[in-house]
């Protein structure tokens, strides 16, 4: 089940986006009407099948049609997987920021860390340094940085 909680932040709506993205999720009663700036928080989206794209993909086109402003912000994991599989999933909106999934190589904890699209574009689509948590040395990323970070050459 999505749950969505919109806030009106000025011009901009905040959305909220939680849970799963399936044929259950319908995108136009729950996050209905935006005005003409959106920032969509993905953070805890969960699971998108494909039938829930499907309708993510009309919902989002039919805004990018109607010339509104939106942009994506803490996409998860799973949001990141649908946007380097299929092109247009995003519909031309700006993905600002996204978590990436990082593992240390030390003593195998895995983790996922909030990372700026901006920042990772001009340090040459590289992942950061990130110290583990539970050991203090560094982590890597747990993608192939070329696939995880694909998105950001189809950047407007
Ligand atoms: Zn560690």
């Amino acid at each position: 089940m999505l749950n969505v909680t919109k806030d009106q932040i000025g011009t901009t709506t905040l959305v909220k986006l939680s849970g799963v993205i399936d044929e259950e999720a319908d995108l136009n009663k729950l996050i209905g009407n935006l005005t003409s700036e959106a920032t969509i928080d993905c953070m805890g989206i969960e699971r998108i099948n494909s039938v829930g794209c499907k309708a993510w993909i009309r919902f989002f086109q039919k805004l990018q049609v109607e010339k509104k402003r939106f942009k994506f912000v803490a996409c998860s994991v799973v949001f990141m997987e649908q946007t380097n599989m299929i092109s247009n999933f995003a519909c031309g909106g700006t993905i600002e920021s996204f978590y990436a999934p990082f593992i240390c190589v030390s003593c195998g904890a895995e983790g996922s860390q909030l990372l700026v699209s901006e920042d990772i574009g001009t340090k040459g689509y590289q992942a950061p340094l990130i110290s583990c948590l539970k050991c203090g040395k560094p982590m890597e990323l747990d993608a192939d940085p070329e696939d995880y970070f694909y998105f950001l050459n189809s950047r407007p």
